[in-house]
């Protein structure tokens, strides 16, 4: 029979969705409005530090299953990188040190039990409001909830903080295993999956907008405009912002943004005891990752910093980060800082309860993208778990699976 799956946007969903329905023996087209695949996990050739960054540092964990499987199953597994489930942190204010791991939280048995027990309160409850008083609130569960939720405490969901919690904590050995993409983000996600779709004869369209959908056809700002049959599928894997110019009844989403500075330094950065990574609180930056000669820096719910200039922000972070990193904070090397202004949703209680299913009113379109109900926040996990079940539905096939 004649049918195609047409999935419209090569984020994560729509890379996941469309391999799985090729993989499932579908024609598939995938259409992308930018240049490039990725969409928000993506990496590009930097002119100014003359080095492969990534749009922001992305942190995957064992716990996150379908992530990983999926990059098994595309070949992009082998440019990620297992390292130690070590979190170091150092307190920039006073000098503290101290390191999480799977079996040593900091917070001691009845705060951590307090905070498993957090898929359960009330509705409305905010991270703040149920451990905001707890003696390990600034060291442990303030960092983790704007790590996990890019949210802050005080507006963040208590109830999907909980589910992330018990996800890691209770998933077993490996799942507070954390994964770097040490070749890039695009390695490990984007070049594979359009090399896997290349193979299975699907075909890809870049600069290609979606503009207008209708029963009979998609049309897009290229002038194209492709005919539906009826035994064609489509699969929105697009973000809430782009879906609502398409599509009446999307509830507004507000956001949160992400900003990441990259420096190159002279040599490889190094930072004590070997770990990639380390965790920082008492100033502005909050997580500082090593990659060769670049050092990153994230801050996450940063909407606040969006209107501060990029050479005030790099200097800003880089006194924060030079000492670790055993270099001169007033010598600012070459720098690139990147606003991410819808990094994720703001994962706040009245956001996370109207986060929609994939279905639609149209028996033929189903949604997918990060932003969709899940026990994730909006996160690599989610948006790869979103693309296969929207391909599931679409197609007709409750069996696939990337394990
Ligand atoms: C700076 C930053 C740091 C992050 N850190 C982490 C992390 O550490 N760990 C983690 O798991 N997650 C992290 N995330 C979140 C993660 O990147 C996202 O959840 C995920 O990439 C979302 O994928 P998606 O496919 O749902 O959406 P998107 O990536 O937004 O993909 C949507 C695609 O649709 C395209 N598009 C839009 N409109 C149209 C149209 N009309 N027609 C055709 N195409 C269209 C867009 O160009 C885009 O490529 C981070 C995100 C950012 C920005």
């Amino acid at each position: 029979m004649n049918r195609t799956l047409h999935v419209i946007g090569a984020g994560l969903a729509g890379l996941a969705c469309a391999v799985a329905g090729a993989r499932a023996g579908w024609r598939v087209a995938l259409h992308e409005a930018a240049p490039q695949a990725g969409g928000r996990c993506r990496s590009f050739r930097c002119d100014r530090l003359d080095r492969i960054i990534d749009n922001g540092t992305h942190l995957m964990l064992g716990a996150n299953r379908h992530a990983l499987s999926f990059a098994t199953a595309i070949g992009g597994h082998e440019t990620l990188e297992a390292v130690a489930p070590l979190f170091p942190f150092l307190d920039l204010a006073s000098g503290r040190q101290w390191t999480l791991s799977p079996g040593k939280l900091t917070s001691g048995v009845w705060e951590t039990a307090s905070a498993m027990g957090l898929p359960w309160v009330r509705t409305g409850q905010t991270v703040a409001s149920r451990l905001g008083g707890k003696r390990s609130f600034a060291a442990l569960w303030q960092p983790l909830c704007e790590a996990m939720l890019n949210t802050q405490a005080d507006d963040a969901s208590a109830k999907l903080f909980g589910c992330v919690l018990r996800e890691l904590l209770m998933g077993g050995k490996t799942a507070m295993r954390p994964f770097i993409a040490r070749g890039g983000l695009s390695a490990a996600f984007a070049a594979p999956a359009i090399a896997t779709l290349a193979s299975y004869g699907a075909q890809v369209n870049f600069r290609r907008r979606l503009v207008v959908i209708s029963d009979t056809a998609l049309d897009f700002d290229d002038g194209e405009a492709i005919a539906l049959s009826r035994h064609d599928r489509v699969v929105l894997a697009l973000p809430p912002w782009a879906v609502a110019g398409l599509l009446s009844a999307v509830p507004h989403m507000p956001t949160r943004a992400i900003v990441n500075a990259h420096f190159r330094l002279d040599q490889s950065a190094a930072l004590p005891g070997g770990q990639r990574f380390l965790g920082l609180t008492g100033g502005l930056a909050q997580w500082l990752f090593v990659r060769d000669d670049v050092a990153s820096v994230t801050v996450s719910a940063a909407d606040r910093l969006l209107d501060t200039t990029a050479e005030d922000l790099a200097q800003a972070l880089w006194r924060d980060v030079a000492a670790p990193l055993g270099a001169d904070p007033a010598r600012l090397p070459p720098f690139r800082v990147l606003k991410e202004r819808r990094a994720t949703l703001a994962h706040t209680p009245k956001v996370v309860e109207s986060r929609p299913g994939p279905a639609t009113k149209m028996p033929f379109l189903w949604l997918a993208g990060d932003w969709m109900a899940s026990p994730w926040p909006c996160t690599i996990e989610a948006a790869i778990a979103s693309g296969l079940t929207a391909a599931r539905l679409a197609i007709g096939r409750d069996d696939l699976s990337f394990a």
